[in-house]
């Protein structure tokens, strides 16, 4: 560890380097005046500066307000020989007890700065004047040569700035570095002529030449180490940003990122090593880099409070004032130049710590973090800030690099927030996990049990359908079997059925013609008059027999009434006669017949009429009396009637031999013969 003790008239300047640059930056320069003339009445300068003596016994002397005086050019063309001829020396004052800030007030004025040095008698060293402001545009130093000319005594000068590449610089070094040629015991003025756009600071440093090698060695050590705490810290979180994939370390990281840079540009190293060749890029860089930390903390901040969650009101409230921030410091830096961007950055960074502490007071117990490493800058701030004031505590070595120190505990203190905030996060997951997991696994239990207790059903179902199934094959098997059969049976049925209609149709063909034989036979019989009496009654039994003969003979070309022609007809009273619907005459079946009016039995009155036509008309009288057991007379007369018919039946032209007896039977003129005789009688 290196010892403050040693290092801090060395590294204070630095640090007062800095934070003029951040003051001149924000504004600060604006506000100190007023700061100072609360604190005191200012005196009038008038006493000229006192010389600076270099002794080896001091490697390293502050340039402080007694030992330089300024002179303001406002025209900025005033040259050399002007500036030190006898007219201007009165017009050089120091700064020295006016309460005035030693930096560039009028950015479009050339500053003319006057120190007088005088080697202390001893060995004879080099000496360095060193300039900490890196942001000085233009610095022009002339050393007397200690030779005369006709203006005077002669100077020579080296000339370099910021808005020089870093190449061109006297000596390769952080800050800008004069050498300063010392003449034993003889004083010397030097003359210092500053130019710069921004409000710069006048802070400088005397060196000797034995003592600045240590002193630049351990500055860079410092500040190696520093860098190297950041860039660990950010890739450290870098990582952390990918494997966790929590946004907050982003931001963080760019928070860092964005301070780095501002160091970067406020120390030189970024000047010297990352960008030496762009004079405008380390500008732009400078104005940047502090609104780029403002907007990365603003974020940072944000995400690490979930400020959208838990205060969405004034999370609104900062967006706004953020970005009008911004805006505005970005419009004052490029256009403006007010010189008033200082509460620009007081605004929002006290409304962010208002808003960690909102959180810390809501149950957000890692913002107390934010809280402590926002009052480590504030207070290390509040130091320099101090110094710039007028309060020196220049020999307290723990003011020395503070705002790099606060950095970096800022930054170890966020990430060590980031990490317990995470981890406090994932320590409610893993109890939610967890709670889900028991959840699960109950879950899984009954569900498991669901799934045995329907496997068990899907087994009774399964062996229940098969016993089913078998049922159902065994039912089919035997209603097939059984329908099988009866079909066999319908077939069998049918095929007797068949049979027996075949049979009965034959059987019926067979008594028709039996029955057909049967009448043939006995008609032929008939026709051959073979019949006797007896046989003949078989056929016509009985009188009815004998009148439905008639009947059907006599009507079987339909029905016509004797009286009036009618065609119709119904029954009558008496067997087989018909009477006329119209007229009403009853027509017997004998009327109109050669049995008309017969005194004995029709039957026997019928077989006379056989007889007789069957042996035309040769049958003796008295056989025919016998045959049909009657009187002689009474057949006597009906025969002589039938005779009388026979003998008309073959007169007549129509008369056939062998024809049938119908026509005999049906002869109606007998009747008619009979009536009229019987009339006449
Ligand atoms: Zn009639």
């Amino acid at each position: 560890m290196f010892s403050f003790s040693t290092a801090r008239y060395r590294l204070a300047p630095q640090l007062a380097n800095i934070l003029a640059a951040w003051g001149r930056r924000a504004g600060l320069a604006w506000c100190l005046p007023l700061l100072l003339a609360l604190a005191g009445p200012a005196r009038a300068a008038a006493l000229p500066e006192d010389t600076l003596v270099a002794s080896p016994a001091r490697p390293a002397q502050y340039l402080n307000d007694r030992f330089y005086s300024v002179l303001e050019d406002p025209s900025g063309r005033l040259p050399l020989s002007q500036v030190s001829s006898p007219a201007y020396a009165g017009r050089f004052a120091t700064l020295a007890g006016t309460g005035l800030p030693p930096n560039i007030q009028h950015p479009r004025s050339t500053y003319w700065l006057r120190f007088t040095l005088r080697a202390a008698p001893g060995p004879a060293t080099d000496w360095y004047l060193e300039l900490y402001d890196s942001h000085i545009g233009a610095a022009t130093l002339y050393r007397p040569t200690g030779l005369t000319c006709p203006a005077g005594l002669a100077y020579d000068s080296v000339l370099t700035g910021a808005n020089y590449p870093f190449a061109t610089r006297p000596l390769p070094y952080k800050n800008f570095l004069f050498d300063l040629p010392l003449r034993q015991g003889q004083p010397g003025t030097y003359y210092l002529r500053l130019r710069s756009d921004t409000p710069t600071s006048f802070r400088a440093m005397l060196h000797s030449g034995p003592g600045l090698l240590p002193e630049m060695s351990l500055q860079y050590w410092l500040l190696g180490g520093f860098y190297g705490v950041v860039f660990l810290m950010l890739v450290y979180n870098l990582f952390l940003f990918f494997f966790l994939k929590e946004k907050s370390y982003l931001y963080y990281v760019l928070y860092v990122l964005a301070g780095a840079l501002l160091f970067l540009s406020e120390d030189g190293l970024g000047f010297q090593y990352l960008w030496p060749g762009s004079a405008l890029l380390n500008h732009f860089i400078g104005v940047a880099a502090p609104v780029l930390l403002l907007l990365a903390f603003a974020q940072y901040a944000r995400s690490f409070l979930d400020m959208a969650a838990r205060l969405p009101r004034l999370d609104r409230a900062i967006r706004w004032v953020v970005a009008l921030s911004g805006a505005l410091l970005v419009l004052d830096a490029a256009v403006i130049n007010s010189g008033f961007s200082f509460w620009l950055y007081l605004f929002p960074y006290g409304l962010l710590y208002y808003a960690a502490w909102r959180a810390y007071r809501g149950g957000l117990p890692s913002a107390r973090y934010l809280l402590l490493a926002q009052a480590l800058v504030a207070g290390s701030l509040a130091f320099l800030i101090s110094r710039k004031l007028g309060l020196e505590f220049y020999n307290n070595a723990y003011t020395v690099y503070s705002l790099n120190v606060a950095f970096v505990v800022e930054v170890a203190v966020l990430s060590y927030a980031l990490a317990d905030k995470v981890k406090a996060l994932m320590d409610t997951t893993l109890l939610t996990q967890r709670r889900l997991l028991k959840q699960l696994r109950k879950k899984q239990q009954a569900q498991n049990q669901l799934v045995i207790q329907l496997r068990e059903n899907q087994l009774l179902k399964d062996q229940l359908n098969t016993e089913l199934e078998a049922l159902v094959a065994r039912r089919t098997d035997e209603l097939r079997q059984q329908n099988d059969t009866i079909a066999t049976q319908n077939r069998e049925l049918l095929e007797t059925n068949s049979l027996l209609a075949l049979q009965s149709a034959a059987i019926e063909q067979l008594n028709r013609d039996l029955s057909r034989d049967l009448q043939d036979q006995k008609e032929a019989r008939l026709q051959a008059r073979e019949f006797d009496f007896g046989e003949f009654s078989q056929l016509y039994p009985d009188k009815d027999a004998c009148l439905r003969y008639l009947a059907d003979l006599k009507w079987a070309n339909g029905y016509h009434c004797r009286k009036c022609g009618h065609e119709k007809s119904c029954e009558a009273r008496e067997p087989f006669a018909r009477r006329c619907t119209r007229c009403r005459y009853v027509e017997s079946a004998t009327t109109g017949t050669l049995l008309q009016k017969c005194k004995f039995p029709i039957v026997k009155a019928l077989y006379a009429v056989f007889l007789l036509h069957a042996h035309r008309g040769r049958y003796a009288p008295a056989e025919l009396a016998r045959v049909l057991e009657l009187r002689p007379a009474t057949s006597w007369a009906f025969a002589q009637k039938v005779l009388a018919a026979l003998e008309r039946r073959r007169q007549a032209p129509d008369y056939e031999e062998g024809e049938a007896w119908t026509f005999v039977l049906l002869d109606d003129a007998a009747n008619a013969d009979l009536e009229t005789a019987l009339e006449t009688a």
